[in-house]
């Protein structure tokens, strides 16, 4: 895969949810190879050498990824607070925010228990909202920031075989979010666009492949390019709409399917 370089994002300050593993991961990757300081904010972190918490809860991550991991659930309002008066006093308000956290959930619509519904929309959707307010909020004040959100094409197609009614509502609930949050927002000197991928070589999908063996051919069948997608090409557009190279881009939201959704 050709890399493009972004070198307006060397030293910029980034937050990404969800950077711990898959998509977010490959983000995180992505913005240290520009040079730009990043700091992961998840439940954990499957790479690198987490060292001691400080008094923040912030941990350095060494070995392969230079970083810092801070232990956040992006549902958890005084968590995401509290990480955001740290992360101002520490480095800055935030040049770039992705929200890449988020969960998947499948059963079909009669038997979803309300329990696995509330979950998915309080960290897919609601997780989302939380983490642009208060981030949002910091970059705002500085008149100057870019939040990319993961959505997904199931937030406009509903893939109904997959049984997936809450993701499908919690991710079409992102993609209007960041158009709303990028028209209140841009004048101000915040873009927020979205980043809706098709299937993507995670453990979020292999989570739903191992319940169903068959899921995964039917997948490259119907995606016009004959393969499933890699989180590094999902990256390499988030850190287009991260940077410069996209500054007329305003609550747009870009499909990274392999043409999944032309059908
Ligand atoms: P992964 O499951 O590989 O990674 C998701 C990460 O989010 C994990 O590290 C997980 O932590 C973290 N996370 C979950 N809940 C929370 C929370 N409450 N607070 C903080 N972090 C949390 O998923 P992907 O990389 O595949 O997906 C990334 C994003 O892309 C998601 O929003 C997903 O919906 C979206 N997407 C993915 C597609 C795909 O095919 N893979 C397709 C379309 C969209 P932990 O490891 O502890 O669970």
């Amino acid at each position: 895969m050709a890399i493009a370089h972004f070198p307006d994002l060397e030293g910029k300050v980034v937050a990404v949810t969800g950077g711990g593993r898959g998509i977010g991961l490959a983000t995180v990757r992505r913005f240290v190879a520009e040079g730009a300081h990043v700091v992961v904010m998840d439940l954990g972190m499957t790479v690198g050498d987490i060292g001691e918490a400080d008094s923040d809860g912030w941990q350095r991550v060494s070995g392969e990824l230079h970083a810092d991991f801070a232990d956040v659930d992006v549902t958890d309002e005084d968590a995401v607070a509290s990480f955001a008066t740290a992360l101002e006093r520490r480095l800055g308000p935030p040049d770039v925010v992705v929200n890449a956290a988020g969960i998947v959930r499948s059963a079909s619509a009669e038997d979803m228990r309300l329990k696995d519904w509330r979950q998915v929309v309080e960290i897919d959707l609601t997780g989302t909202f939380i983490v642009c307010q208060a981030l949002g909020s910091l970059m705002l004040r500085a008149g100057r920031g870019s939040i990319v959100n993961i959505a997904s094409m199931s937030g406009s197609i509903s893939n109904y075989p997959q049984k997936q009614s809450a993701y499908n509502a919690a991710k079409a609930g992102v993609a209007h979010l960041s158009r709303t949050l990028a028209g209140e927002w841009a004048d101000r000197g915040v873009r927020v666009n979205a980043v809706s991928p098709g299937y993507i070589a995670t453990e979020l999908t292999a989570g739903v492949m191992a319940a169903d063996p068959d899921m995964g051919a039917q997948w490259v069948a119907r995606t016009p390019i004959g393969r499933v997608g890699t989180p590094e090409e999902v990256a390499e557009v988030i850190l287009f709409l991260a940077s410069d190279a996209s500054s007329f881009m305003v609550g747009s939201d870009v499909t990274v399917d392999g043409g999944y959704t032309v059908w």
